[in-house]
């Protein structure tokens, strides 16, 4: 057949059930925002239009999805759906051995109080907020060692999820081999914008680390989104699949932690995969004590089986281009408004750029934060903080962490809205960014002790 010219993204999917949302007034949200103390992730789900706070667990599931959902063998120990699983990951993620978790932090805690020992460093290409936080907790500090590129939002790097090996050098060189317990590498780094780790970069890192002895666990929770930019931009990898490449990715690491509510396409579920046995062993103890038995790890047999099917989808050509092909079909139409915007933009969200949206705020003022508030009561539209307040204090001296990068960002769950919701987005986004003068900051009142942008509550200033 003669070759045919690719189209546009559009969905591989066509919509069998439809959940209806409610349009809110203006009134509405102002009251909400209020009650909420200016805190998105505060406001009650019914009071949103389109919701854009998180693509955690927030995936439409497909109709096989639903239908491995009825297969669910609840059995306490050795259900059928467990092995499915465990089949699946070996072979679409490599990993020998697995224990399931009910989410990304609960198998981030495992491996944290299993590996790290107080006074430990735990390098890794930008933190996330519960992988850190579990790391400081089993007496580790974590060190940023991406390139400093990825700092800078404006840097349109197509990489900038890669590691600076001089940083880590330097880390090794600072506190020995023996104080790094490994290396925590995340495919399309979160904090940074959704930005991807090149393969490149990853068998450099995993060239060194093999001389220092030091393992590298990885946070695959994006993992296909990942793949998807490798297979766009890195060189020589135009004509591989996104499994093979995701497999690659997988294989030059030694274990992950996962969140299976991102890429793989469920609304609850992870597990910790390794290649050491005697970790594994380790783990499978712990599991125990935490979460549930190591054949259910807190997911009931239906959430595995519904798992097991959306790691296959979540590797499919089709699926990858349009899930982030829509992100970027709403990331250029603000490109093309002036928004200013991390580029280049993400796999699973457009961050804006809180400093440059908000130039009259410091960041004392909670721009990030301000912003989200002022988009929702635009439209409706609800998006998250990702800048000073999820930053949180210093460890040791207690002091705002002052990140590089204040963001909003406007995430998006998989197969869940259309072109024409992201065409609303925009323009909500537009309409606030010609009043932006118009913004002014806000103060926190409340400040949780642990990750305190879930539950801080803010008053206008
Ligand atoms: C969501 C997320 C986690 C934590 O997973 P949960 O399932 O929310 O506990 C860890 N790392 C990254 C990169 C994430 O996006």
């Amino acid at each position: 057949m003669e070759q045919r010219k690719q189209r546009s993204w559009a969905e591989p999917f066509k919509i069998k059930m439809v959940e209806l949302v409610k349009m809110t007034s203006y009134e509405d949200r102002k009251a909400a925002l209020e009650a909420a103390g200016y805190n998105t992730f505060l406001l009650r789900s019914r009071d949103v239009y389109i919701d854009l706070l998180t693509d955690s667990g927030t995936s439409a599931m497909s109709d096989h999805q639903w239908a491995g959902m009825m297969l669910g063998d609840e059995a306490y120990a050795g259900s059928e759906n467990f092995y499915h699983l465990e089949e699946t990951i070996q072979k679409y993620y490599g990993y020998k051995y697995i224990v399931p978790t009910h989410q990304g932090r609960a198998a981030e805690h495992i491996i944290s109080q299993i590996m790290i020992k107080k006074g430990d460093v735990i390098p890794g290409n930008m933190y996330f907020t519960t992988t850190r936080l579990h790391q400081e907790l089993a007496g580790g500090i974590f060190i940023d060692v991406i390139i400093d590129e990825a700092h800078d939002p404006d840097n349109e790097h197509p990489f900038k999820g890669d590691i600076d090996l001089g940083k880590l050098q330097k880390v090794v060189e600072t506190y020995g081999a023996s104080r790094i317990p490994y290396v925590c590498v995340a495919t399309a780094v979160n904090m940074a914008g959704g930005q991807p780790i090149s393969l490149s970069n990853l068998k450099a890192v995993r060239e060194f680390t093999n001389l220092h002895g030091i393992p590298i666990i990885h946070d695959m929770t994006r993992v296909a989104e990942n793949a998807y930019f490798i297979k766009s931009r890195e060189p020589g990898y135009a004509d591989k699949s996104i499994s093979d490449i995701v497999i690659e990715i997988c294989s030059l690491t030694d274990g992950a932690t996962m969140s299976a509510k991102k890429d793989a396409l469920v609304n609850i579920g992870g597990f910790l995969a390794l290649n050491d046995y005697s970790v594994f062993e380790k783990a499978r103890n712990m599991v125990v004590v935490y979460e549930g038995l190591h054949t259910y790890g807190g997911l009931a047999g239906r959430d595995m089986e519904a798992l097991a099917i959306g790691i296959t989808e979540s590797v499919e050509e089709n699926h990858i281009r349009a899930r982030v092909g829509q992100v970027l079909y709403l990331g250029n139409k603000l490109i093309a408004s002036g928004i200013p915007i991390v580029k280049p933009i993400g796999s699973h969200g457009v961050f804006l750029n809180a400093k440059k949206f908000l130039p009259h705020l410091t960041q004392d003022m909670y721009p990030a934060q301000s912003l989200a508030a002022a988009i929702y009561l635009d439209s409706g539209v609800r998006t998250m903080e990702r800048g000073i307040v999820s930053a949180g204090r210093n460890k040791e001296t207690g002091e705002n962490n002052n990140p590089n990068l204040e963001l909003v960002r406007l995430t998006i769950p998989r197969r869940v809205y259309t072109q024409a919701h992201m065409d609303v987005v925009a323009e909500s986004i537009e309409e606030v960014y010609s009043n932006r003068e118009s913004i002014n900051g806000l103060k926190m009142i409340y400040e949780p002790e642990y990750l305190r942008f879930f539950q801080a509550r803010f008053e206008k200033l």
